[in-house]
């Protein structure tokens, strides 16, 4: 896996003009997080908080600490030379390379960037090279695919779990609680914290889950997602805890109809901001296009926001591979708030929707 990864990456360094890529975090080197490690766990397998790889057309080195020796034999295995490191990183780095040496400016700090420059001195030359890995890492894999579904199955069935259960009269705390300790004991983690916003709260599409209790007839938005082996799955449904008044009930509609239109357009060379535009043309037709501020949707995969993006600015266009959500929304701010987000992959054919749960308007208590 690593192998052919590598060589794709390779070919990229080579038709940039790079002798080599640094790939990895050197923000904080030796201490990053699930994000930060990001390229370097889909090049290599890693998964540990300190790796970097350069990947060039006649190297593949992997480098990490003493704590990590033992994890990099068993998830990195000899694609890579393996390079345990004792002392400042930006040494070692500047030991190693030599000519033209790419690096990820969204991955670096002003100071690491001028203690990486001091290190490798006047032989390299360090060239600003973007995105080079996320770009091979929006199309995913058969196996990534699964690795996803997966995830998203096992959020579903916590969801499930959590409903049946009820949730009015809880605090929204107390479900988003119960909701990612379900997915922890099926053997996942939160791929993200967990929105639960009730009643008012729902118009805020980021909403932190607060202490107020789910009310009688309200609507109640959850945003979840499971993060298993790695890989994240990203959902959202909106309940209604009784009966509904009018205006209520018919944004749900109108969100819904959003939806089921942008998921139908998730199509092979779809332009992501034509995607964006199919359900945002029907929230707008209805009058209530100010009230959708944000985009359509965003990839999944190691992380849970990722390219292509669907959006009104987006630059993307559809591959098969690609896994995006789809999520239009419709806040009132005072009022309520809707959203429904799907998890999908692009295929040469019909979209596959990878979220299981029903989407009509559904009543729990
Ligand atoms: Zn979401
Ligand atoms: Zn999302």
């Amino acid at each position: 896996m690593s192998e052919a990864r590598a060589e794709r990456l390779a070919a990229l360094v080579a038709e940039e003009g790079l002798d080599a890529l640094i790939v990895g975090d050197l923000v904080n080197p030796g201490d990053s997080g699930p994000d930060a490690i990001a390229n370097v766990r889909w090049l290599t397998g890693f998964a540990g908080t300190s790796g970097l790889a350069i990947v060039g057309p006649e190297r593949r080195e992997f480098l990490t600490d003493f704590r990590y020796a033992e994890l990099a034999e068993r998830r990195v295995g000899d694609a890579f030379e393996r390079v345990i490191f004792d002392g400042p990183v930006f040494e070692e780095l500047g030991r190693r390379l030599r000519g033209r040496v790419g690096f990820d400016p969204a991955a670096t700090s002003v100071r690491n960037h001028r203690k990486l420059a001091a290190a490798v001195g006047d032989d390299v030359e360090l060239v600003a090279a973007e995105g080079l890995v996320e770009r091979l890492r929006r199309v995913k894999d058969a196996d990534e695919v699964d690795a996803i579904a997966a995830a998203s199955r096992l959020a579903d069935e916590a969801l499930e779990w959590l409903l049946e259960r009820g949730i009015a009269g809880k605090t929204e705390r107390r479900i988003a609680f119960e909701l990612e300790t379900r997915m922890r004991e099926l053997g996942a983690q939160p791929s993200f914290p967990t929105i639960v916003a009730s009643g008012p709260n729902g118009a805020l599409p980021h909403a932190i889950p607060t202490d107020r209790e789910v009310g009688p007839n309200e609507l109640v938005t959850i945003d979840w997602g499971a993060k298993l082996d790695g890989y994240c799955s990203d959902g959202t449904r909106t309940f209604a805890t009784g009966e509904l008044d009018e205006e209520l009930r018919s944004a749900y509609e109108l969100v819904l109809r959003a939806q089921l239109a942008g998921v139908d357009a998730v199509a092979a060379g779809a332009h992501g901001r034509e995607v964006d535009a199919v359900s945002r043309g029907i929230i707008e037709e209805a009058g209530m296009g100010e009230r959708f501020g944000h985009g359509l949707g965003h990839g999944v995969g190691l992380q849970v926001h990722e390219p292509p993006r669907l959006s009104k600015r987006s630059e993307d266009t559809l591959e098969p591979g690609n896994v995006v959500t789809v999520e239009p929304g419709v806040y009132v701010p005072g009022r309520f708030g809707i959203r429904i987000e799907d998890l999908v992959v692009v295929t040469a054919g019909e979209p596959k929707n990878l979220s299981g749960l029903p989407k009509e308007l559904r009543v729990v208590s």
